[in-house]
């Protein structure tokens, strides 16, 4: 059966140039990048030249990049980092009801103990208000930590504007960009960025390994400890293959950047194009001017966007219903709670993210599909609810 694959927001396949680049990493040059002979040499240089691959993404110097188990982990890292380094001027933290799991559940065990923590509300497009962040600024507030890219929605938040009100109030700023890397052009300094999150599996590299860039300067406790590794910043073995496939996902995403940002998007218009033009009763979620490339993020009303999603695998389709977290529970998305999306509509949405590998006739089968499943799930629904439409 055809397979069609659109979820690249819950993750991506590794490229070909990437798993080559990984694979003598293995076997021949397995070394320790801290031992001291050529095989661990060899190894420790091949990880900085991965660090400096990465920094060269974002604009940032190589000895600001330190590299992670992944965004969860630097979203962590960053959370209880600046709590814990910054506890002596205060217990605030201010960031919003859209972010990621990793950032929301962390502050939640951070408020278990005694950090107080404020969660922005949103536009009904998802944006976040820069003045209602201002607003809440207390003298007790140590950091800001908005989402560049919502991984739902794909609405892509003010973040220059948000870290300048940081920096006037002289609060640290912290930027979960795992689902902005390598979709937005990102220069770290440019932007007033002092933390920012990234992963590898979301651009084209393996999972399990991802980094932190922290502003040379900025205050933050460490959070694994151990070892001296990553400049005695993060302790561990380091993760050497991942660390490779990184770097060489970090490079592709830099020298490709325009023309993904171009097709990608190209494609994801001509999807929304086509569904509207198919089906009736939909809404897309999301500002339209600022978005992730690849994100449709689609309400279809009178059904149950897990049934799409079922319907849809059954034709060698996958998509995802909100987020990767929320399809193993039954409680709405968060996300589109906190857009002012009413419950039945969010029970109606499937989210479709499209990337690299996604083709137009992949678009025409998918639209095709879709068309018949929404019809026959909007027939049994008005079946069984004895509706007229
Ligand atoms: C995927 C994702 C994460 C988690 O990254 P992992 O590398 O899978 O731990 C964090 N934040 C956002 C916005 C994400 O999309």
């Amino acid at each position: 059966m055809r397979q069609v694959y659109m979820d690249y927001s819950a993750t991506t396949p590794v490229k070909e140039e990437v798993l080559k680049e990984m694979l003598p990493y293995f076997t021949e040059i397995y070394g320790n990048p801290s031992s001291l002979y050529t095989l661990g040499l060899t190894a420790k240089s091949a990880v900085s030249k991965a660090r400096h691959q990465v920094a060269d993404l974002i604009g940032a110097d190589d000895n600001e990049v330190f590299f992670t188990a992944g965004g969860t982990e630097s979203d962590n890292w960053t959370l209880f980092g600046v709590a814990d380094a910054l506890k002596a001027k205060g217990n605030h933290i201010i960031t919003t009801k859209i972010e990621h799991h990793a950032i929301l559940h962390s502050c939640e065990f951070l408020e278990k103990h005694g950090i107080d923590v404020t969660y922005l509300d949103v536009c009904p497009d998802g944006t976040v208000d820069p003045a209602a962040l201002e607003a809440a600024i207390t003298d007790k507030t140590v950091l800001i930590s908005i989402m560049f890219v919502n991984n739902e929605v794909g609405t892509i938040e003010p973040i220059a504007e948000c870290a300048a009100i940081a920096k006037k109030h002289g609060i640290l700023f912290h930027t979960d960009a795992v689902q902005a890397l390598g979709n937005v052009d990102i220069d770290v300094h440019k932007l007033g960025i002092d933390f920012m999150s990234m992963s590898s599996h979301k651009i084209y590299g393996p999972k399990g390994i991802g980094a932190i860039y922290i502003r040379k300067g900025a205050k933050i406790s460490n959070y694994i400890h151990g070892g001296a590794q990553e400049s005695k910043r993060r302790a561990g073995t380091e993760n050497l293959a991942g660390i490779v496939g990184f770097g060489k996902a970090a490079e592709i995403a830099k020298r490709d950047l325009a023309h993904h940002i171009e097709s990608v998007s190209a494609l994801r218009n001509y999807f929304i194009d086509e569904v509207k033009k198919n089906i009736p009763d939909i809404y897309v979620n999301g500002n339209m001017d600022h978005r992730h490339p690849g994100n449709a993020n689609i309400t279809f009303e009178y059904i149950e966007g897990e049934s799409i999603l079922l319907l849809l695998d059954s034709k060698g389709i996958s998509v995802s219903t909100g987020s990767a977290c929320s399809s193993a529970s039954l409680t709405p998305s968060h996300v589109l709670s906190a857009m002012g999306i009413p419950v039945e509509r969010i029970h109606g949405t499937v989210r479709f993210t499209i990337g690299d590998f996604t083709t137009r006739d992949d678009i025409d089968y998918v639209v095709t599909e879709l068309k018949q499943i929404v019809a026959k799930l909007r027939e049994i629904s008005s079946v069984s609810k004895g509706k007229g439409w």
